[in-house]
Parts: structure tokens; C-alpha cells; sequence
């Protein structure tokens, strides 16, 4: 377990210079293909995310451009894939790989669906990456540590291979747990969005806050 460890770095300061966005001119956001209900969870479903973030991707101030990076070059359905020996950045770092449930390597490929997707963010200028949680993938606050399937599954916090890729590339990243994040966000761009009552980001849930043995109040709280 970590303790007194700060926030990720990423999160959620950098949200802060987001423009202000029209109907006319949306907010460009990256999306995981899942959370409006594509079929590209490993089981050929949406992994019950399809929705999950609707109140937000279905704001008229918001332009979805919506990717899977593990369906585009592993395919559906897939073995599950997850990171072992550290997270997203080190994958890239050459210090973790990435393996599916078989024990098959599937690092590089999980590379190659994190550029396709860098590449279309690029293409269409977003401004901000919305990502499902705990994927190896899209994961922003909590991956697994090493393969899910095994029993105690373990967590780790940290971040997906695609995710680290958008970081390193200076867009923003939230996940669709980050429930302060987003309102914080929809009240940027609509001054009149009703503020939703105990919205907490996944770093302030009681469930992270016990599992990572965290103690105390992360920086910007109060
Ligand atoms: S890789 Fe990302 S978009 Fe694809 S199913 Fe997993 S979480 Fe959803």
C-alpha cells in the first residue's frame, strides 16, 4: 500500500484553462469509445460504462470524439490486457510491459492504439481527454497491478498507456469517476449548471482514501 503519497500530478489542476465554449464552438473532448456505449469492452459490451459520464457528453457545450485504442489493434473481444511492473508511463519507459490473460505480450500493440488515438486527438484539436478509470488503457487515477484476474486483485495508483501518452502530450486528462472535476468544468461552461450535491472526484472517495492508506487532505482541498 502507498501512503502520504500527493495527488497524481495531472489532476485535476490543469483543467483550470479550459476555454469557455459555445454551442456554436464546443468543447472538444476526447473520449473512451466505451462511455457511449460502444461494443469495445474485452467482451464485446460496453463493460457497463455506456452512460456512465451522459450528463457531461451530452452537454450541448461539449463535442464528443469518442476512440477505443485497445479495439483498434487488438481487436473484439480480446484477451484482457493489463500493466505489469508499474503504469502507463513506465510502459513507455520500458520499465513495465503490458500482458493479456493468456500471459501473451500485447505492449507494443497497446503502444500502437495509444498513438492511433494521440493522433486522432490531435487531428481534431480536443481540448480535454475524458477516459474510463482502471482500464490499462484509459485509466487515470487507478490501474490494476498487474492482471486483474488474479485473485486478491490488487490496485495501483496511476495511469493507462494511452493516458500517459496524452499527458506526456500536454492534454488533460480526467476520468469519468471524477464527478467534482466534471462539474467543476460543466460550471465553467455554463455559469448556471446546478451544482450536484457530495460530488467527489475518485482521489476523495472513501474507497481510494482506505485503500491507499491515505490520511490526509490532498493539495487544493478543504
Ligand atoms: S480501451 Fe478504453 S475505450 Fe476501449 S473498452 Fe477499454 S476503457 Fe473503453
Amino acid at each position: 500500500m502507498e501512503s502520504s503519497l500527493p495527488r497524481l500530478p495531472h489532476h485535476p489542476e490543469k483543467l483550470g484553462g479550459l476555454r469557455r465554449a459555445t454551442v456554436q464552438n464546443p468543447l472538444r473532448v476526447f473520449c473512451s469509445g466505451c462511455l457511449l456505449g460502444w461494443s469495445c469492452g474485452v467482451d464485446g459490451g460496453d463493460s457497463g460504462m455506456g452512460g456512465a459520464a451522459d450528463f457531461f457528453l451530452n452537454s450541448p457545450l461539449v463535442e464528443a470524439v469518442p476512440f477505443c485504442p485497445e479495439d483498434f489493434t487488438l481487436g473484439t473481444p480480446r484477451d484482457l490486457p493489463d500493466i505489469h511492473g508499474g503504469d502507463g508511463f513506465a510502459v513507455w519507459q520500458g520499465k513495465a510491459r503490458v500482458l493479456d490473460s493468456t500471459g501473451g505480450d500485447c505492449t507494443e500493440a497497446m503502444k500502437a492504439g495509444a498513438e492511433a488515438a494521440l493522433e486522432l486527438a490531435l487531428k481534431q484539436r480536443v481540448e480535454l481527454a475524458l477516459l474510463t478509470d482502471m482500464s490499462a488503457a484509459c485509466g487515470s487515477q487507478v490501474i490494476s497491478d498487474g492482471g486483474r484476474l488474479q485473485l486478491p486483485r490488487k490496485y495501483r495508483r496511476g495511469v493507462g498507456v494511452t493516458t500517459a501518452l496524452f499527458l506526456k502530450h500536454g492534454i488533460p486528462v480526467c476520468s469519468q469517476r471524477d464527478f467534482h472535476t466534471l462539474a467543476k468544468i460543466q460550471r465553467h461552461l455554463d455559469p448556471d449548471f446546478p451544482w450536484p450535491e457530495n460530488a467527489s472526484d475518485h482521489h476523495q472517495t472513501a474507497w481510494y482514501r482506505e485503500y491507499f492508506s491515505i490520511d490526509h487532505q490532498f493539495e487544493g482541498e478543504s
